[in-house]
């Protein structure tokens, strides 16, 4: 029994509310590479050196996903720190999508004519370690408050800018009150028509979406998330509900995944993923091909692999859990996607055309205002409307 003497007291106002689930992962958070057994001293030392340049920092929902504490695990292989980030050839570079030369204010890039991505901070509940932003992730602080003030008087004075995409970093890992700053202030600028989130938090840890963030983010409609799953079995029933939760508030969910070596590159997983996220109610949005980022040459596959992969899914389920394989060119050239070839062949006439099975088809490649409208063409209405007619 506990101390009678308590018993009836009112609990006073200075003690502290318990932590929510999803703080509590932060603060039990792992950044100690020791937490990989098995390793000599030696080995344990060439992480921490590691670990010092491309921080290390995961939470225990996520650790718990792994099954085999080794490299061929690829919940492991995501977010353990690997002697081959030191691997890097001369084609490597620590920015090569050249970010920072499109930044015409700190925090901010305007690549595209309508749209900016905006890193609201450079902290992740897990540091992947494929990472294209590797280069400041976990290093920088917090953006200060007049900073972001910067960021929005660019935005409002660029009346071109519709689409602002919030990313990082994790803009899910500050909290409800800063966040809804950061959104409110730009929502509040006219010709600002939608607000993105980029966020792997539904993925390590899910319990940060919760009911309250949720209202929040519906309050500044129109509003999209793009989250960031990887393999089939990061979606558990906790990330499976986190999706839901953001979905049922009218948020519309979809998935960038990163096309990795030793995680997902077969058309087995990535197929097996792309119907786990349908089945959790996210749309399959972009395949990536792995960036040529300094620390993660490791993780990248051969192209042809990601045209195998997108064989494999064209044609062959469905429609919308088909993502668009992208590459991002380095030098700031943009999102590219690359497709398939199913033209066979194209002229004046015609286009030959290779479906999903390898079969082949024509179309005629005038539009009706050489073919459909017959012989009075253009714009005459065919014979084979005659109630059209006078
Ligand atoms: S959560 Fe996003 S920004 Fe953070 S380490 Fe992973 S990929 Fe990079």
């Amino acid at each position: 029994m506990g101390n009678p003497s308590r018993v009836g007291q009112h609990m006073p106002h200075n003690v502290r509310r318990p932590r929510a689930e999803w703080q509590e992962q932060l603060a039990q958070g792992v950044r100690d590479v020791r937490a990989i057994p098995g390793l000599s001293d030696e080995q344990y030392q060439r992480l921490e050196a590691i670990a010092k340049e491309y921080p290390f920092f995961t939470t225990p929902y996520y650790l718990g996903l792994i099954e085999t504490m080794d490299p061929s695990d690829p919940i492991f292989l995501q977010q353990m720190p690997d002697v081959r980030e030191f691997e890097n050839p001369d084609f490597l570079e620590d920015d090569p999508l050249d970010e920072e030369d499109d930044m015409p204010v700190r925090h901010l890039t305007h690549r595209y004519p309508d749209r900016v991505l905006f890193v609201v901070t450079h902290t992740c509940a897990m540091y992947c370690r494929f990472c294209t932003r590797k280069r400041k992730v976990g290093k920088n602080p917090v953006p200060p408050p007049h900073e972001l003030q910067a960021v929005f008087d660019y935005i409002a004075a660029h009346p071109e800018i519709r689409d602002v995409l919030l990313s990082g970093g994790d803009p899910l890992t500050l909290t409800d009150g800063a966040l809804e700053w950061i959104i409110a202030n730009l929502h509040e600028i006219p010709h600002v028509e939608l607000i993105r989130i980029g966020s792997k938090i539904p993925c390590v840890n899910p319990a940060r979406v919760t009911d309250e963030l949720c209202q929040m983010l519906a309050r500044y409609q129109p509003f999209y998330m793009n989250t960031h799953f990887n393999h089939p079995r990061e979606l558990t029933p906790e990330a499976r509900a986190a999706c839901a939760r953001l979905v049922d508030h009218g948020i519309p969910v979809g998935c960038q995944t990163v096309l990795l070596r030793g995680v997902n590159d077969d058309p087995e997983t990535m197929t097996q993923l792309m119907h786990e996220l349908l089945k959790a109610r996210v749309r399959p949005y972009y395949i990536y091909q792995a960036d040529l980022v300094k620390g993660t040459n490791y993780f990248r596959t051969s192209v042809q692999k990601g045209l195998e992969i997108m064989e494999a899914l064209q044609g062959h389920t469905t429609g919308f859990g088909v993502p668009q394989y992208i590459i991002d060119a380095p030098g700031g050239g943009g999102k590219i996607p690359v497709t398939p070839q199913r033209i066979v062949e194209l002229t004046d006439d015609r286009i030959v055309l290779r479906n999903y099975e390898g079969g082949v088809y024509e179309y005629p490649t005038a539009g009706y205002d050489v073919v459909g409208a017959g012989a009075d063409a253009p714009g005459a209405i065919p014979d084979y409307f005659p109630e059209f007619r006078e």
